[in-house]
């Protein structure tokens, strides 16, 4: 047998290295993404920052970390910044709130800075009235979300595009279990716990096939939309947030998914992550107007209304390359074989893919940077970054400036930024801790470790890498 050869150890060391392993030969099922969305659980204990300024959650508020999240997810766009995080320092002593953005792997474009400063200062101009004026609050209302939905109108299109037939699958799936266990079980009594919950989802879902043909025949352009029209879908979409909402966080939905677990029903398994997911994707966008709508009205940003707001956009880093980088699929293919061969185990050979059914072919060596330029610290890891610089510089006054503990994103962080950020709170005092608001199952290909404590984090960050080669790779042992 032909020895194979090796990867240098400069790469053997490097993260990046691994992180682009892993996106080539596991499948993106393999990770179980996180689903918190006003997830009421979510642990925010050590947020003390966040806490003192935007409060706790009561019947009224809107959770803190929703805020940002839905600032970030209304500044991205189609247009000019597909992924944005965002994050915020406030200082009492200049009476200052700095909202920091960052993009992917360009600079931040100036129309989604002037978004963002839009949408502070009108959720501000909002805080700024008092109890009598209900007309001017519900006239500057309507032109808030006017605005907000006009910026987000080609993701919306899109997020319907891609996600409406998440939601039909589930109801085909649905019914298909429910005919099965009426024929296996006929005087089972599960079919009646979850017909509310399911009449409820059918209603939803003529809804968003209604909104979706809306913005199918609205060629995106707001301008063109008559007002009557835009209204009715603002307020469809507003509707059907909230109902998704219930759902999501109701009993019903924790029943149903416990009697799929308790049947076995493995025709369902499937299918069930696209159901809570579809519904949350399909209303993100209109579930952060509402955010916005609510925080606009609320203490604590009355209590923040006279700060002075300065839109801070951090340009992107690249960080060096690793001097061994993979420069061609060919070196990419032969790296990974060598890596795998130190470790025990080998790709699967074609007639090992066909016996196991896979259809595409298992490896995406094509879809690996070949260049360094490709791969850029990701946009949350970049303000996380830059709170953490703040704050260090701020230690001697910690009771008038703040960088808050949240790093608000419009996509849920991929799982090597979460992961990154787990590691970092883990070697940082707790005083540093930084939240996000979840992973999705999405393995990005461009992903690079900051420049940071590279000591500590990088040498975690390759052990649990190294794990998620060996149990989610398509390989097997030698
Ligand atoms: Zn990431």
């Amino acid at each position: 047998m032909s020895q194979k050869s090796h990867p240098t150890e400069s790469l053997l060391s490097d993260p990046n290295f691994y992180s682009c392993v892993v996106s080539a030969i596991a499948p993106r099922h393999s990770f179980i993404p996180s689903t918190n969305r006003s997830n009421p659980y979510t642990d925010l204990t050590f947020a003390g920052s966040l806490i003192k300024y935007f409060g706790r959650r009561d019947e009224k508020s809107v959770i803190p970390s929703d805020i940002f999240d839905s600032i970030a997810g209304l500044c991205a766009s189609k247009v000019y910044d597909p992924r944005i995080a965002c994050g915020m320092t406030i200082s009492e002593s200049t009476k200052v709130v700095e909202i920091v953005l960052a993009g992917g792997a360009n600079v931040i474009a100036a129309e989604t800075v002037a978004h963002a400063r839009y949408i502070w200062s009108s959720v501000r101009q909002i805080s700024k009235l008092g109890p009598g004026d209900r007309r001017s609050r519900k006239d500057m209302e309507r032109k808030m979300k006017r605005q907000l939905y006009s910026f987000i109108l080609p993701c919306l299109h899109d997020d319907f595009e891609k996600y409406s037939p998440w939601i039909r699958n589930w109801v085909t799936c649905h019914e298909r279990w429910q005919r099965n266990l009426r024929r296996e079980y006929p005087a089972n009594s599960q079919e009646e716990n979850s017909a509310v919950l399911f009449s409820k989802i059918i209603n939803l879902q003529s809804t968003f096939d209604r909104c979706q043909s809306f913005l199918d025949d609205n060629d995106w352009d707001s301008s063109r939309i008559k007002e009557k029209d835009f209204n009715w879908l603002i307020q469809t979409l507003q509707k059907a947030s909230e109902q998704v909402n219930t759902i999501l966080w109701g009993k019903d939905m924790i029943n149903l998914e416990k009697e799929r677990e308790q049947s076995n029903a493995s025709i369902c398994n499937d299918e069930a992550h696209p159901l809570i997911h579809g519904l949350e994707n399909l209303t993100r966008l209109p579930d952060h107007v509402i955010v916005l709508q609510i925080f606009a009205s609320s203490s604590p940003m009355k209590a923040l209304s006279d700060y002075d707001v300065v839109i801070k956009s951090l340009p992107p880093i690249y960080g060096n390359p690793c001097s061994a980088w993979p420069t061609s699929t060919a070196s990419w293919k032969e790296n990974v074989e060598g890596l795998l061969d130190s470790m025990g185990y080998r790709l699967l050979n074609a007639a090992e893919v066909s016996s196991q059914g896979i259809s595409q072919p298992p490896y995406g060596f094509a879809s690996l940077p070949t260049s360094s330029r490709e791969i850029f610290v990701h946009p949350e890891l970049q303000v996380a970054l830059y709170l953490r610089d703040f704050r260090t510089k701020m230690y001697f006054d910690p009771e008038s400036t703040a960088a808050l503990e949240y790093v608000g994103t419009s996509d849920y962080c991929c799982a090597a930024c979460e992961r990154w950020i787990d590691e970092y709170d883990t070697f940082e005092p707790q005083i540093q801790q930084i939240f996000v608001k979840g992973f999705s199952s999405v393995w990005t290909t461009d992903w690079r470790i900051p420049d940071y404590d590279q000591i500590a984090i990088a040498p975690s960050m390759v052990s649990w890498l190294r794990l998620l080669i060996v149990a989610h790779g398509k390989i097997v042992e030698k």
